[in-house]
């Protein structure tokens, strides 16, 4: 599709600890799987007739390779997800592009997302969207088309489109990020159905706000209600549009000022997620327009509007720190949420499969004792049986002994006669 292919090297990123982690946590399963079925393999030569262990030992150890199997069909589609919220308009689709290098969301006026879209990458270099409980896929090629067949589908406001992108393409897709971009907060009563339905487990949230007024009670709410359902939520504040200050630099300061304090201390005293001090790493001032543009540019696709406002490096500088910091949030996030349980179970299956193996050695060593003992005690009787016949004999010998010495006596006794 012409699209200019993503080369640059991530192995920098922060997302390498969780694609690194994956990659050993599923070659550990692999491990696992071999083991599991090694135990199988071995259990089989030990069960049936006169065996050492039962047809039910066999069963439990063999329910262990159905269960590593599903584990590790999880662990392959294991992601970092990150949720996009806020108000219509406020810029949502054109951070996520920014973030993926492309126009791949359509977003402005008449594009308005009545519906949540899930970016995705694709393995087979293939774009397509499907949306949630259908297996079709429909073909896109072009933003307008995606647009187009969004409107097309007449979507639910609650359904869910799972827009899939060439891997190759964007380096937050080929490192297993999935986006959610959320119809607008103003724009729906579902707030709750939203929440269990799609964000039970987003590792990060972005509210994206505008920086052009404060944040709004709609937005709030959404994360009071974000907060009483997962402990604990990372949560970053996108203040976009913030190349609007350009246009005012005397009040730049002060208006940045202003936002930063109402921000940090929402996150830190009314939702009580994290301490003032970690909140102001969250709070950044960004101009998402801007930073698309840009990298449009970069990849020398062709733009319009060509110029940029004044201080536009500083807020595209402040535009790849956020990306920096949610990277690190996120992949960190996602090892401890996605991660921690499963190796907890893999250890246990493993010692679950030895368990097993053990009382099977064991059976064996015991009935091998039984079998040298039963020797121990023949060997016993037979010693014994030897010591009465050395006796027996030695007897005799000492009575024919006797018998011959009184014999020739005798005999000696008649020829003197
Ligand atoms: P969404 O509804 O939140 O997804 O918002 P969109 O991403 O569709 O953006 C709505 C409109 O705002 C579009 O016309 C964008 O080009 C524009 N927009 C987005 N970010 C910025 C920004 O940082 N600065 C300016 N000036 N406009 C922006």
């Amino acid at each position: 599709n012409g699209a200019v292919r993503v080369n640059m090297s991530n192995v920098d990123s922060p997302l390498q600890i969780f694609v690194r982690a994956k990659k050993k946590i599923n070659d550990i399963f692999v491990e696992i799987d071999d083991y599991v079925k090694d135990a199988v393999t071995f259990m089989h030569a030990v069960t049936g007739e006169n065996g050492i262990a039962t047809p039910q030992d066999l069963a439990n150890v063999e329910a262990y390779v159905s269960k590593v199997q599903a584990i590790r069909e999880v662990l392959k589609r294991d992601h970092m997800k990150v949720a996009f919220f806020g108000r219509t308009s406020n810029g949502k689709s054109t951070v996520i592009n920014a973030m993926l290098h492309d126009k791949i969301l359509p977003s402005g006026i008449g594009h308005t997302t009545n519906c949540f879209l899930q970016v995705e990458g694709s393995d087979n270099d293939e774009a397509f969207l499907r949306t949630d409980g259908s297996e079709e896929k429909l073909n896109v090629q072009s933003v307008s088309q995606l647009g187009h067949a969004l409107c097309a589908s007449r979507l639910q406001e609650c359904s869910l489109v799972h827009v899939y992108w060439p891997r190759e393409l964007c380096a937050l897709l080929r490192d297993d990020v999935v986006l959610v971009d959320s119809p607008g907060v103003d724009v729906t009563p579902n707030l709750d159905e939203w929440i269990d339905k799609y964000c039970l487990d987003a590792d990060v949230f972005v509210l994206v706000a505008n920086a052009e007024s404060t944040l709004m009670v709609t937005e709030k709410n959404f994360f009071h209600k974000v907060s009483t359902k997962i402990s604990q939520p990372n949560i970053f504040i996108l203040n976009n549009r913030w190349d609007a200050s350009a246009s005012e630099p005397e009040y730049l300061d002060q208006v940045r000022t202003q936002h930063a304090n109402r921000c940090v201390d929402f996150l830190s005293r009314e939702l009580r997620v994290c301490s003032p001090k970690e909140a102001e790493e969250r709070i950044f001032f960004i101009s998402a327009k801007e930073a698309l543009l840009t990298r449009m540019r970069e990849r020398e696709k062709p733009v319009s509007s060509p110029i940029l406002a004044e201080g536009h490096q500083v807020r595209y500088f402040e535009f790849v720190d956020f990306e920096r910091k949610f990277e690190e949030c996120i992949s960190k996030s996602a090892v401890r949420t996605k991660f921690a349980q499963h190796s907890r179970r893999g250890k246990n299956i493993a010692a679950e499969v030895m368990a097993a193996l053990e009382v099977v050695y064991n059976t064996a060593t015991d009935q091998k004792a039984a079998k040298v003992e039963k020797q121990r005690v023949l060997h016993e009787q037979l010693s014994a049986i030897e010591d009465q016949l050395t006796t027996i004999t030695r007897q005799m010998k000492d009575k024919i002994n006797r018998m011959v010495e009184s014999v020739e006596h005798k005999v000696s006794l008649t020829l003197s006669q």
